[in-house]
């Protein structure tokens, strides 16, 4: 059963290393498995995990959402230790996202409704069920399996 984009939103109060935690066992990956998903050290997960780095740079913060299947947001809400208020969505351009890569951070952004590169708009549902897109790991919709890229 796929999970729910809700079980993956942060808690209030959660710190980085715990979130992580919880969503990578979540998902069954080792320490090794969400480092080399989502391109940074093993190290650095570790670190990440015991609570030694509590700020990503831009790079491993997307690898890690992208790993994790969550938005950037979520990452940037359990880093400032804020509550994830509006619950970004995971949205892609129609032209210009290549399937089986992250999303731009730039479309992922609660406030984006367009493509910052071609003007197309966003799209943050399966274009033939319209279930809301679960994860941009998946080149197609876990629900009716169409691609999500025409
Ligand atoms: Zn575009
Ligand atoms: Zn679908």
């Amino acid at each position: 059963m796929p999970l729910l984009q809700q079980e993956l939103a942060p808690n209030p109060e959660e710190t980085l290393a715990n979130y992580v935690r919880r969503v990578r066992m979540s998902l069954g990956l080792s320490q090794k498995e969400l480092a080399g998903r989502a391109g940074v050290h093993l190290q650095s997960v570790g670190k990440i995990e015991r609570g030694q780095t509590t700020r990503l740079k831009q790079a491993p913060k997307s690898g890690l959402a992208y790993a994790l299947g969550v938005p950037v947001e979520y990452l940037d809400a359990v880093c400032k230790g804020v509550a994830v208020e509006a619950i970004a969505s995971l949205k892609f351009c129609p032209r210009c996202w290549v399937p089986g890569t992250p999303p731009d951070p730039m479309w992922t952004t609660t406030r984006s409704k367009y493509c910052f590169a071609c003007s197309s708009a966003l799209c943050d549902r399966c274009p033939d069920c319209h279930k809301p897109v679960e994860s941009l790991k998946f080149r197609f919709c876990p629900y009716c399996g169409q691609s999500y890229k025409k």
